[in-house]
Order: C-alpha cells, then sequence, then structure tokens
C-alpha cells in the first residue's frame, strides 16, 4: 500500500470509470465500483478512501440513496462526496449539496476541472486530518495528550469489560519536579519532560500499550489485556528507562538523577465500575509509592471493580 490519497470512482458505465480512473492514477490510489452496493461495502472496507466521486443516476441505487446509506453508518458517514453528473438543472445540484456531497462534476468531463477540484478537495481533507492528529498530540513532548489518553481508555474500558479482560491503568508523576525547575530552570525542566516522554514511549513494546502526558508533570500509563504482573514489570521498565536517563538532580533526596513514581491498577472492568474509579484507584496507589521514598512503583490487583 502506498502513502497516495484514495479515491473511489462510483458508475455505472465503464467507459465513465476508466476516463475518470486514467485521470486520477498518476496522483491517487483508485477503486472502482460500477453500482451503489458495491461501492457502499468499499467504502466501509480498510483502507476507506478519502474521497468518493458518485454517479447521480445509477440503474438500482441511485447516487443520492447511496449518500444517504453512507451517511446513515458511522464508519462511512466521514466520508466525502463528490457527485459526478450528466443532469446540470440546478434543482438536482442543490439538491445533492443540501444532502451534504461536497462538489459537482459535470459530464462530460473537462479533464482539467476534474483533477483540479479533486485536488482541491484532497489538499482541504489532508490538512483537516492533520489538524485532528495535531489535537491528540501533546505539543511540549510530542507524545499523546490526555484528550487521545481519554478516547483510548474508553475503547480499552469497554473492550476489556467485552471479553472479560483485565485492563491495567498508572499515574506516573515525576519526583521532586519543583526543586529541578527551581534549581535548572523552566527551561531545562521543559527538556527534562521530553526526554522522560521519549524514554517512557521507547519503553514500551506493544501498539496497544500507550503512554500519555496527563498535565503538568505528571503522565498516564495504559496496559490493556495482560495480567498485573506484567503490567507492573512494564512500569518497573519504564521506571528504570526514566533511571537511565541520568538527568542531573542536585537536590532530590532519593537519588542523583531524575526519577518518577508510579501508582497503578489491574482490573477486569464491569458494568458497576467506571474509568473515573479506576483512576482515583491508581492515584492512591501513586501516594503510596510517593509515601514509600519516590522512585517506586506501587500496585493494586483488584478482584472485580
Ligand atoms: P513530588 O515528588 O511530590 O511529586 O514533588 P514535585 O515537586 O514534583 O511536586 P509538585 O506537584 O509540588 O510540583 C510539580 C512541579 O512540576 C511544579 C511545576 O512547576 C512543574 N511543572 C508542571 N508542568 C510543567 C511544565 O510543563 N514544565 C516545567 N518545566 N515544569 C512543570
Ligand atoms: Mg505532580
Ligand atoms: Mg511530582
Amino acid at each position: 500500500m502506498t502513502n497516495k490519497q484514495r479515491v473511489l470512482i462510483v458508475d455505472d458505465e465503464k467507459f465513465n470509470r476508466q476516463i475518470l480512473s486514467e485521470l486520477l492514477l498518476p496522483d491517487y490510489d483508485v477503486f472502482l465500483a460500477k453500482d451503489g452496493e458495491q461501492a457502499i461495502a468499499l467504502a466501509g472496507t480498510e483502507p476507506q478512501p478519502d474521497l468518493i466521486l458518485l454517479d447521480v443516476i445509477m440503474p438500482g441505487m441511485d447516487g443520492y440513496e447511496v449518500l444517504r446509506r453512507l451517511r446513515a453508518d458511522e464508519r462511512t458517514c466521514a466520508i466525502s462526496v463528490m457527485f459526478v453528473t450528466g443532469m446540470s438543472e440546478e434543482g438536482d445540484e442543490t439538491k445533492g449539496l443540501n444532502m451534504g456531497a461536497v462538489d459537482y462534476i459535470l459530464k462530460p468531463f473537462r479533464s482539467a476541472v476534474v483533477r483540479a477540484r479533486v485536488r482541491n478537495h484532497m489538499n482541504y481533507i489532508w490538512q483537516r486530518k492533520q489538524l485532528e492528529s495535531d489535537a491528540l498530540i501533546d505539543s511540549l513532548t510530542g507524545i499523546a495528550n490526555r484528550r487521545q489518553f481519554d478516547h483510548t481508555v474508553d475503547d480499552e474500558w469497554r473492550r476489556a469489560n467485552r471479553h472479560g479482560s483485565t485492563l491495567s491503568l498508572a499515574m506516573i508523576d515525576v519526583d521532586y519536579f519543583k526543586l529541578y525547575n527551581d534549581t535548572y530552570g523552566h527551561g531545562e525542566g521543559d527538556q527534562a519532560l521530553r526526554q522522560i516522554a521519549k524514554a517512557m514511549s521507547q519503553a514500551l513494546n506493544r501498539s496497544s500499550d500507550l503512554v500519555a502526558r496527563y498535565g503538568g508533570e505528571e503522565f498516564v500509563l495504559l496496559l490493556p489485556e495482560i495480567e498485573s504482573d506484567e503490567a507492573v514489570r512494564i512500569a518497573e521498565q519504564i521506571r528504570l528507562a526514566v533511571e537511565a536517563l541520568g538527568l542531573c538532580h542536585q537536590k532530590s533526596s532519593v537519588a542523583a538523577c531524575v526519577t518518577i513514581s508510579i501508582g497503578g491498577v489491574s482490573l477486569v472492568p464491569s458494568s458497576n465500575a467506571s474509568i473515573a474509579e479506576m483512576l482515583v484507584l491508581a492515584d492512591n496507589q501513586l501516594y503510596l509509592a510517593k509515601d514509600a521514598g519516590r522512585n517506586a512503583v506501587s500496585w493494586g490487583a483488584v478482584e472485580s471493580a
């Protein structure tokens, strides 16, 4: 698979599919459908198209009906649709645009116009995606932010609840970080947070594991589908990875370098428990880790929450 953006061309006439795909193939990955059913199936299949060029008049399901169904399905409702039509009456154009089509291309095609319209819209889609992914990244450290964590923990909680599997969550807090800032300055503090975030992300191996900046010098760790002893092992690995950075911290009373404390909990989510409660349990464990002297992992395994 390439990194090209994807266009799905839907037209009952082979000739039209051919012309459009020849036009767009140099710049995009092109998929073809010859009727509404095929179009809907392809639109819902990974990798999903970024843009659909949709013929209005087709035997069976017409373009309007295809658009209506795409919009009704949450997997396909956000895909951009551009109508391709031979009807040039204003009323039809309005109908399609009111249904949420982004643009119209009139048959017979003028190559330069088709290319320009598709390119303009693809640029817009690319920018929108970029903004969406920026919104999930913490700008200081470049790792996931709290918003991404909130989405992910929600998904993982529901998944674990469905499968009866264990979910592990940990709060991570930098030790004596106020003193670090006081000693080395806020700029060095920021630099330390970046390195800590990087070390923690690199210490994770599974794509399902997530470390996010929760706020300030606090981070949160999410480890789905492993037992508590394995979760503790990973937390310990993260603690060691930060220690191994060797960021000098003269004022720390627990070590000569920057360290973190981790408080975590493993449980099988049940319907009468909540993510908020799980966060509180993890926070309690963090408090215990701090109380025990810092640079430590404290963990609770709850039978059923
Ligand atoms: P403890 O070991 O109990 O956690 O001590 P602490 O000093 O880390 O705890 P405290 O919560 O008192 O201080 C947190 C400090 O983290 C205070 C704040 O200046 C610093 N901090 C929070 N966010 C940032 C940030 O984005 N950049 C920098 N440089 N410092 C931050
Ligand atoms: Mg703190
Ligand atoms: Mg702290």
